[in-house]
């Protein structure tokens, strides 16, 4: 949705301003203007364009918003591949889910949302949001107030980290990286998976997300004495290129 959002700030102060609008921050704008709050969000990416999220929930987690459209595939099962680093791999480990799960399009998701926001009056602007400064929401279009302020902008947290520059542990942070492949039409994958032990990313897990007509795969690795280490042995080959990276506790890219 590359159109929505004005270049500039429509007023000088709102109820409630936003940094981010990715599902966190949607969801709250949406929710502060059908309350009767004046709301802007404030993105540096057009909407729905910064997937940074497997984007596997609980199903009743989208049902709550209203958001089932999103949906691209249900799942009930769990499978755990335990992978040694060396000698025999053992048999899968597969657990019924206690609720169903849902892979779910971003894209979808976030646009969906944001119509929702704009009927209900919420305003969007593109800009990167750099600081908090005198009670003022600062960005690199200008200045803007909000009785209230929201950091939903990932887990640099500008906002967040301009009043607390320790807000963010970056030492903490884990970093992913996620493709997507085609699914073989005569045999979907179904189930969420998971590949963890020294024989894959370790200290860190993969996963095999089924999203529909495409199969979502990812690593992740946590730090260790403050370094990410390789990947002993790639959990699956891949060419295409990646759809979300970022670290956790938010997103965006590897330290
Ligand atoms: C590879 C990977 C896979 C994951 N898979 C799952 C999963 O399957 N299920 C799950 O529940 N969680 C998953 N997570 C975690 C999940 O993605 C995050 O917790 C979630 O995205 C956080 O949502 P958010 O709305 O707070 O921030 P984000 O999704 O990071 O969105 C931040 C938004 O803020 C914008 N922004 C950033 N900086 C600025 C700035 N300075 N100014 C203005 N705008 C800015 C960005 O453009 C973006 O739109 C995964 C994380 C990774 C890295």
């Amino acid at each position: 949705m590359e159109t929505v959002g004005s270049q500039t700030f429509l007023r000088e102060t709102y109820d409630l301003v936003i940094a981010g609008a990715s599902f966190a921050g949607l969801v709250a704008a949406r929710e502060a203007a059908r309350l009767g709050a004046s709301v802007l969000v404030i993105d540096v990416q057009a909407i729905g364009a910064g997937q940074t999220s497997a984007c596997a929930t609980t199903l009743s987690a989208l049902q709550m918003l209203g958001m089932t459209a999103a949906v691209q595939q249900v799942h009930r099962e769990m499978v755990i591949h335990l992978e040694p680093a060396s000698g025999r791999r053992s048999d899968p480990l597969s657990f019924r889910l206690p609720y169903p799960f849902a892979t779910f399009d971003y894209g979808k998701l976030c646009r969906n949302l944001a119509v929702d926001c704009m009927a209900d009056g919420v305003e969007f602007a593109r800009a990167r949001v750099t600081g908090y400064q005198a009670s003022q929401v600062v960005t690199d279009r200008g200045r803007v107030s909000g009785t209230c302020t929201i950091d939903a902008a990932g887990w640099r947290a500008p906002l967040a980290s301009s009043i607390a520059p320790t807000h963010v542990r970056r030492d903490h942070l884990s970093c992913g990286l996620e493709v997507e492949v085609q699914q073989p039409g005569h045999s979907p994958a179904s189930g969420l998976h998971f590949w963890a032990g020294h024989g894959t990313v370790w200290p860190g897990y993969a996963w095999a997300f089924p999203a529909g007509a495409v199969t979502r795969l990812g690593v992740l690795a946590f730090p260790e004495a403050g370094r990410y280490f390789p990947t002993h042995r790639p959990s699956a080959s891949v060419t295409t290129g990646a759809v979300a990276t970022g670290v956790s506790g938010g997103s965006s890219h590897c330290p």
